[in-house]
């Protein structure tokens, strides 16, 4: 394919003005640009509309130019969603980043799509309220990328996915007309209910220009630990107690391997060892209130002192000061980035039933055994979610190239034990273009008429972002 035609160009550049559009090459190498090296840009152009309308219009103009669309908010996506072939156009939403309203009465926030999830967080927080959805890469990542991916994150345990967040959408679909669902509602069975088509569709059937999301309360109490846990078992049986015992204040709860746990501490600057026993598996727990008179930290050290009478937890330390709290979560998100010192990973977002995790690690860490010897399991994630993140990084002695190329091997073991435990070869980062051919291989035949039959319906002639989740 090559470049868009210049009649096309001109009619964008004009649409758009110098502020909207650019084909300079380091723009471009900017938003062509793909975090896991995994998949090459190749946009000729990249387009930064300042409003709905002009969003519209460029869809229209596009469409009647049969160029197809990528639209891209903070590109931290991890599955190739965003990036663009040549002939493509890029549609980068940062210019539409304004917080329209924070309501305290409705407890509802309504914002364009590109504002900064961190930028929306903060907002609300000056009016004591929360918005919570919260993950690594919130300082940089757009709110319409959050509800193209149905993000998850950290506090999913407690508050739900991005889905569970959503009011009403705005979306600009794929002629150029413009459907304006921007509800406040919290109760609308008015026929079927079109947000849930657009959110987690990554891109696909619209361009989410705003949103109306739920607010909570801001907590005004919280109490974080890190515990020393025997087993995934164990963990699983702290997590219900806790959930029990805590009045399910539970906002997050976290399960690392001792793999990714000491690799964390070792490569790391700053982050100390929260613990000196010597233990194969670690939780992270915070629990929160926003009662004023709350007393978290005794419930968490009589909940762990329970646990550790159970036979749930070896042993467990409960942060005593902001600072202690912030090394607690500067270990458990440093993971990815300290993997990265171990080598070559090969990497698996997973989700199953809570209950099936013990399974689903043990005969995954087995089926990699056996496959790649000398492999070293790195698994963390959102346990209380059922979601693994289930990485593993290369044998110390092995070539990292003959390691990679053991990606696709390694993916079908483990995703077949997923498959077999009910769970699915994707828990929060999406389908994108990573995982298209596995979503094929996955998905029943009626699901993927299904999913074929809404994007046709939506966008007959696949004009956005083609080639990705179908
Ligand atoms: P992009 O990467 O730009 O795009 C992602 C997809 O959404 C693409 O398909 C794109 O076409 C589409 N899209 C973007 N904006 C729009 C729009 N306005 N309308 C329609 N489609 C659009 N994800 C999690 O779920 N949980 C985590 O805990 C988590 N942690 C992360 C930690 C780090 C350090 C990093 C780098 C990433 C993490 N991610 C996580 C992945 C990523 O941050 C999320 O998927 C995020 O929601 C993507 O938002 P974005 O604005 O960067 O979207």
């Amino acid at each position: 394919m090559t470049r868009p035609a210049d009649a096309a160009i001109n009619e964008l550049k004009e649409l758009l003005g110098p502020k909207g559009f650019s084909m300079a090459r380091d723009v471009l190498d900017l938003h062509n640009h793909e975090a896991r090296g995994k998949f090459d840009g190749k946009a000729d152009l990249v387009l930064f509309p300042a409003t709905t309308d002009e969003v519209a219009k460029a869809v229209a103009i596009c469409a009647a130019h049969t160029i197809a669309i990528v639209p891209q908010g903070g590109n931290t996506g991890r599955c190739g969603g965003a990036v663009a072939d040549q002939g493509q156009v890029l549609l980068n939403l940062k210019r539409m980043n304004k917080m329209i309203e924070l309501d305290t009465r409705d407890f509802t926030a309504t914002v364009e799509a590109g504002a900064i999830l961190k930028t929306l967080q903060d907002a609300a927080a000056a009016y004591d309220l929360l918005f919570p959805l919260s993950l690594g890469a919130e300082g940089s990542c757009q709110i319409g990328g959050n509800l193209a991916t149905n993000a998850g994150g950290l506090n999913v345990i407690r508050y739900g996915n991005t889905r569970d967040l959503v009011l009403g959408l705005e979306v600009v679909l794929p002629d150029g007309s413009i459907w304006n669902g921007l509800s406040k509602l919290r109760k609308d069975n008015s026929g079927y209910d079109l947000r849930h088509l657009f959110i987690g569709a990554e891109g696909t059937l619209g361009i989410i220009t705003k949103a109306s999301l739920k607010l909570f309360p801001q907590p005004k109490h919280v109490a974080s630990a890190w515990v020393a846990v025997p087993s995934p078992e164990a963990a699983l049986d702290l997590l219900a107690l806790a959930r029990r015992n805590s009045g399910d204040a539970i906002a997050a709860f976290e399960l690392m391997s001792r793999f990714a746990h000491d690799t964390s501490v070792t490569h790391l600057a700053n982050i100390t060892r929260p613990l000196v026993s010597e233990t194969d598996w670690h939780v992270l727990i915070e629990l929160t209130s926003s009662r004023p008179h709350d007393d978290l930290n005794s419930v968490l050290v009589d909940l762990l002192s329970d646990a550790v009478d159970a036979g749930f937890a070896s042993d467990a330390t409960v942060a005593q000061s902001d600072a202690q709290r912030k090394n607690l979560w500067a270990l458990r998100e440093g993971i990815p980035e300290a993997q990265g010192f171990e080598g070559a990973s090969i990497k698996h977002d997973v989700s199953v039933p809570v209950s099936k995790v013990p399974d689903l690690l043990a005969r995954g860490i087995t089926a990699a055994m056996d496959l790649i010897p000398g492999i070293r399991p790195c698994p963390f994630g959102h346990v209380g979610d059922g979601n693994i993140h289930f990485n593993f990084s290369q044998p110390v002695d092995m070539d990292k190239a003959d390691y990679l190329a053991r990606w696709e091997d390694l993916n079908r073991a483990i995703h077949d034990i997923v498959a077999d435990l009910g769970g699915s070869i994707s828990a929060e980062h999406g389908i994108g273009r990573l995982k298209r051919d596995e979503l094929v291989h996955y998905a029943s035949a009626e699901k993927m008429k299904l999913l074929r039959s809404i994007k046709g319906a939506i966008d007959p002639d696949n004009r956005l972002n083609p080639g990705k989740v179908v």
